[in-house]
């Protein structure tokens, strides 16, 4: 008997319950118990969902009320000083100030920061960051794993909890003041681990999951021994099974090691690297067995079950079927809950997609198909075939003039007639702008105001024409706050756009929305990526009517603003029949005919954002470069049609760039602007040994805070920039879009943004 096995469930629920909830709780509109309450039945509607499918090991511990990670710095107690937790259990309240910080509303210097986010390995999930002191003390805080094993035995309902592995949580945690190496901190770690497992067993668990994704990343060898050591000790502290589970990529390097710990089973993700299971099977001990990721936990799709089973057979030819388990290729967390919501697709549409529901039937289906026979889901395997058959050959996928263009892609239309040299002469004779030029990046203020008249409108509450009334005072208005700033380069400050990616891509073929895809970005927040579906194309133009509109308004030049290629296909699902390259270029090919279009209108200035540049990175250096290669040629594919005298802008913010600094010069924008202030600016760090080609605006202002830095503040940063920039390259400009701050500090702040650069002008 193969196993039918689940690694994680969404948590927020298929309604956003969850977020509902937290906030109201947050709040106070909603006491603590009843908060509890009703986490307690999300918990069980999940299981008992995933029981009534027919799986038979359904996780627990995978819900959490913010982060899984959170809850193994609570599990170990490894609370940050600066919360002043008294040691014992860490209740709500400590949790919480963890994931969120501490108001104090009397005395506004006394508020805690939360602890830092980043992203979680390759997604566009947040967790925390552990923290990690020099004398680190771990003891059991937090019993959550044991409670929730309990809640479900209490519901008849035997789960196999999921822990985050030890090692992993080491490795994801930072020690940067303590210059502490994390893993010498396993010995203090390792008997909270032991107690943990225990006390699952002392509950009745039989097996246990141990998340060690970390396993799919460049490791040191100490970090592998660690991995022998570790899984040693914890196999012998009790009586449970461990499965080890590795996601979001092959093991390649780490294969021999992982099939030799002493666990029970070794689960493998088989969509993101079908090719390992051979590879295993070659070097597996007699006592391993092995769980198949079959069931595509990162994307939307259907799973082919012909590709499925017939990794799931040579397995278990191999092994025999009791050493085989089946399962989605990591936790379902970071996929919508139930395709059946999206009443407004079309049955075709539908049936190419599952989501978290219909991959849990699909592992059913799988298991049965193994246990009792193919013939035992014959209706199914039939359909599931007519799907595929019926997605493959679809006109709404294939449009054959797109086919055509990246056909005839070349590398001259990704090349600009010139170099930068003779193109910043050319710009220079149109635009007239003087020496530290002044812009900001795209919106400003997103008010409750322009909130309220984009809903109305949506919901049909306000018609086209006052609806266009509105954006184009909204408009008019903006431009003439900059133009009484002295701003140099102006925006028309993004209005009609709610989002830097659903703006375009409703507005492209091929890609779709969900009314309820929701995944969960970082606790109660959500995000809800477009699915691109097919070959991309723009019918017409996005943004050249409210940027020739904007123009019309000044004698001043103003900024085209679009999204880039790869920050579209970043943050959307993308479609699982070609490569992620092909996808992009053809998000590119959209991209580089609006860019001509507004060339065309007499926009002069056109900026094409690719904040996700970095986090495209695969997760193994070895494969930057391919990544690389293909992501600044998208970039410049969009931005390569226009003539010397347009000048391309490019903007980078969310991360620290330094390493692929290199490769941001290779996009030859003519001028890029790129956070800075946010973070510390150590991208100057790197602007020391590597000299940037084309104009640069490192942004020193930091949007993300509602402080307004004075004038000499931004003299002072600009100063420390001039260290390693040329004045003739440098503009002046914040971090980011202003769509989060609110007027009265993006009012002065700009102000003093000018009058700083005017300074420094008069200086020089
Ligand atoms: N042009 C966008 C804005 O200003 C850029 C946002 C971003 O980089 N995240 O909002
Ligand atoms: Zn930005």
């Amino acid at each position: 008997m193969v196993h039918a096995t689940n690694l994680g469930y969404p948590r927020i629920g298929a309604r956003r319950e969850l977020k509902k909830v937290l906030e109201q709780f947050w709040s106070g509109k909603l006491s603590e118990a009843e908060m509890l309450t009703q986490a307690a039945s999300l918990r069980q509607q999940h299981w008992q969902l995933q029981q009534r499918a027919g799986l038979t090991h359904i996780p627990s511990n995978d819900f959490s009320l913010y982060d899984h990670v959170l809850d193994a710095v609570a599990m170990v107690g490894a609370v940050p000083k600066r919360y002043q937790w008294d040691g014992s259990v860490v209740d709500l309240r400590t949790y919480f100030a963890m994931a969120r910080g501490m108001q104090n509303d009397q005395d506004q210097a006394s508020a805690i920061p939360a602890m830092e986010m980043t992203k979680w390995f390759d997604t566009n999930y947040h967790y925390i960051v552990p923290e990690f002191e020099l004398e680190q003390r771990f003891q059991l805080a937090s019993t959550k794993p044991i409670d929730e094993f309990l809640e479900a035995k209490a519901l008849g309902i035997h789960t196999r909890p999921v822990l985050l592995g030890p090692i992993s949580f080491l490795l994801l945690g930072k020690t940067h003041h303590s210059g502490v190496d994390p893993l010498t901190l396993l010995d203090q770690l390792l008997p909270v681990y032991e107690e943990v497992l225990r006390k699952l067993a002392q509950a009745g668990a039989d097996w246990v999951q141990i998340d060690e994704p970390c396993l799919v990343l460049d490791l040191t060898e100490a970090a592998q021994e660690a991995y022998r050591s570790t899984y040693t000790r914890l196999v012998a502290a009790s009586s449970l099974r461990i499965l080890l589970a590795t996601y979001f990529g092959d093991l390649r390097d780490n294969l021999p090691l992982a099939v030799q710990l002493p666990i029970a089973a070794l689960h493998l993700d088989l969509v993101r690297a079908p090719e390992q299971l051979e590879q295993v099977l070659s070097l597996v001990p007699a006592s391993l067995a092995l769980s198949l990721g079959v069931v595509d936990g990162r994307n939307v799709w259907r799973t082919e079950f012909d590709r499925a089973l017939a990794l799931i057979e040579r397995g278990v030819q191999a092994l025999g079927s009791e050493r085989v388990l089946i399962g989605p290729s990591c936790s379902l967390l970071l996929v919508p809950i139930d395709v059946q919501q999206e009443t407004h697709l079309d049955e075709d549409m539908r049936s190419w997609l599952a989501f978290a529901n219909q991959k849990v039937e699909e592992i059913s289906l799988l298991a049965r198909a193994v246990n009792e026979g193919r013939a035992a889901i014959d209706t199914e395997l039939q359909e599931n075939r007519r799907t595929f058959t019926n997605r493959r050959s679809s006109p709404r996928i294939h449009n054959p003039q797109v086919a055509e263009r990246v056909q005839a892609i070349s590398e001259q239309m990704a090349q600009r007639p010139h170099e930068h040299d003779i193109r910043k002469q050319r710009q220079q004779e149109q635009l007239h702008l003087p020496i530290l030029p002044t812009t900001t990046l795209g919106s400003y203020p997103q008010t409750a105001e322009v909130r309220a008249a984009r809903a109305a409108h949506k919901s049909g509450k306000m018609d086209d024409a006052s609806y266009e009334a509105y954006l184009r005072q909204a408009i008019e208005q903006v431009i003439r706050f900059q133009e009484e700033a002295g701003l140099d380069v102006l925006v028309h400050g993004e209005f009609e756009r709610s989002d830097m990616v659903e703006f375009f891509s409703e507005q492209l073929t091929g890609m779709l929305f969900t009314q309820y895809g929701w995944v969960q970005s970082y606790g109660s927040r959500c995000v809800r990526p477009p699915i691109i579906y097919g070959d991309v194309a723009r019918p017409q133009p996005m943004t050249v009517y409210w940027t020739q509109f904007a123009q019309s308004l000044t004698s001043r030049p103003v900024k085209g603003m679009l999204t880039g290629p790869v920050t579209i296909m970043q943050w959307s699902f993308v479609r699982d029949d070609q490569p992620r390259s092909e996808t992009c270029k053809q998000i590119a090919l959209a991209i580089r005919d609006e860019v001509l279009d507004l060339e065309a209108a007499g926009i002069h200035i056109i900026q094409i954002d690719e904040p996700a540049l970095r986090e495209g990175l695969p997760l193994r250096h070895a494969d930057w470069r391919t990544y690389l290669t293909w992501a600044v040629f998208c970039f410049r594919l969009a931005a390569g049609g226009v003539r010397d005298e347009t000048q391309i802008h490019t903007h980078l913010c969310y991360s620290e760039f330094n390493d692929i600094i290199e490769d941001i010069g290779r996009m030859d924008a003519d001028v890029i602007s790129i956070e800075a202030a946010r973070s510390q600016f150590e991208l100057l760090d790197a602007l020391e040994t590597y000299r940037y080609p084309n104009d640069i605006g490192p942004g020193i202002y930091d949007i993300h805070s509602p402080r307004v830095p004075t004038t000499a503040e931004f003299v002072d940063e600009l100063r420390h920039v001039l260290h390693v920039i040329a004045p003739e390259q440098m503009w002046v400009n914040p971090d980011c879009g202003l769509k989060t701050r609110h007027w009265e500090e993006v009012r002065p702040a700009l102000t003093h943004l000018v009058e700083a650069a005017h300074q420094l002008r008069a200086s020089l």
